[in-house]
């Protein structure tokens, strides 16, 4: 990554006795702490989510900028409408339907990525003490913006079929009988980030069920589903139910990041607060960038775009697994059918945390376990993200991994044996 923190932003106490007490609860995120470290070039990052953007057709964005530039300049460089450009909500209604969503462009609106969706709905729906409940492991992202709300985060069971309904149940129900209020569920559903695993569809129906039943809004986080390997996953939640579900997405990972366009679709009775809380945030989401996406979907091939990533991933998911396979024989890895990521759980004994020091030092780095929970589970488990380096570097990365986690493991045996 090239972002690097400046040194007088991360100097919070001169300032400490003004904060509003809630900032109390903005740290440094693991992810972030490791900007610089991974930044350096002979170091294999296996630790942010970045999407392999070297694969787009660069002449292809340039015709679409250009495109824009000559027919819808004056448009692309003015404030827009809060709830984002028209033309744009009509061409995601079409990406959507992909996904098995329909939805009308009313009740779409433009969000600066999908991290910006989150805020707004953290921000609508959660007073502090509030519960939110999340798969266990959770996006790091929404973790960290429900913290800041001061919500209690309640990690809810989850194995490789996606979060378990029952669990869900017993934990709202534990919550709301210990006085609290159980306000939002919020999933990944397909090749979840951190775990990689894919809800199934029968749990999708029970996962409803036990929402509908009690009155939790349901926020579905879909930035992976279209980057299938072997099967698409079961049809989005969104799909059964547009009153219950609020449906997120992203170009961040079938397009580009860097231009932090995002959507929501929401059901018609959130809409109109969603769109205030967006235009009281920002105004208007950057016209720019909505009408470069627009531009480009419109002049290009960008399901053909999405295969070739589709393929890219496909190929470096192989390479981590037949890596961790050759050199990680007694690490257990979620094996996903899609996305960037893949989880790993550490014999125990080892901490994932302690030993990414040793892991920098052998020039690969990765995301602790810790980073994706807010109570403090983990530490036995990593993260790692094969979407960006090459696949060849990737099984370089597991390779300079194993032999952090092998020496402490005859480290472990020896002292066992003693
Ligand atoms: N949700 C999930 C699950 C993610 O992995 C990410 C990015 N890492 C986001 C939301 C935010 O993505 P963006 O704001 O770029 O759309």
């Amino acid at each position: 990554m090239t972002q690097t923190r400046s040194s007088s932003v991360t100097n919070f106490d001169s300032w400490k006795h003004a904060y509003a007490a809630r900032a109390a609860n903005l740290s440094v995120s693991e992810v972030r702490a490791l900007f610089s470290v991974v930044s350096r070039p002979e170091v294999v990052s296996l630790a942010g989510g970045m999407p392999d953007v070297s694969a787009l057709d660069g002449a292809l964005i340039e015709e679409a900028f250009n495109s824009m530039m000559a027919s819808r300049r004056n448009y692309a460089l003015q404030y827009g409408g809060g709830q984002g450009d028209l033309r744009l909500r009509e061409q995601i209604q079409e990406i959507m339907l992909l996904d098995g969503v329909q939805g009308s462009v009313d009740d779409i609106m433009i969000t600066t990525g999908s991290q910006h969706a989150l805020e707004l709905l953290a921000d609508l729906f959660l007073d502090a003490g509030d519960v939110v409940m999340v798969e266990a492991p959770s996006y790091v992202g929404a973790v960290g913006i429900f913290r800041h709300k001061e919500a209690h985060i309640e990690h809810v069971f989850t194995d490789e079929d996606g979060i378990s309904p029952e669990a869900l149940a017993e934990a709202a129900d534990r919550m709301t009988a210990a006085g609290k209020k159980v306000k939002l569920l919020y999933l990944v559903p397909n090749f979840a980030n951190p775990s990689g695993v894919t809800l199934s569809a029968e749990r999708r129906q029970q996962v409803l069920q036990v929402c509908k039943e009690r009155g939790i809004l349901i926020i579905e986080d879909n930035p992976y589903g279209l980057l299938y390997f072997e099967n698409q996953p079961p049809k989005a939640l969104r799909a059964f139910d547009s009153e219950g579900v609020v449906y997120l997405g992203s170009f961040s990972k079938i397009l580009s990041p860097g231009l932090r366009v995002g959507y929501v679709l929401a059901p018609p009775a959130i809409r109109d607060k969603l769109i205030l809380a967006n235009e009281s945030a920002i105004l208007s989401p950057a016209t720019f960038a909505q009408m470069l996406v627009s531009e480009y979907l419109s002049i290009s091939d960008w399901k053909g775009q999405i295969d070739r990533y589709r393929n890219l991933y496909r190929e470096k998911r192989d390479a981590a697994l037949e890596a961790l396979e050759q050199y990680l024989p007694r690490v257990q890895t979620t094996k996903p059918n899609g996305g960037f990521f893949l989880w790993l759980t550490l014999p125990q004994g080892l901490n994932s945390k302690e030993m990414l020091p040793l892991a920098v030092t052998e020039l690969v780095a990765y995301t602790p376990g810790t980073a994706f929970y807010g109570d403090g589970r983990g530490a036995n488990n990593i993260r790692v993200c094969y979407s960006h380096p090459t696949a060849e570097n990737v099984k370089v990365g597991i390779k300079r991994l194993s032999k952090v986690i092998n020496l402490q493991l005859d480290l472990l045996d020896t002292f066992r044996a003693e």
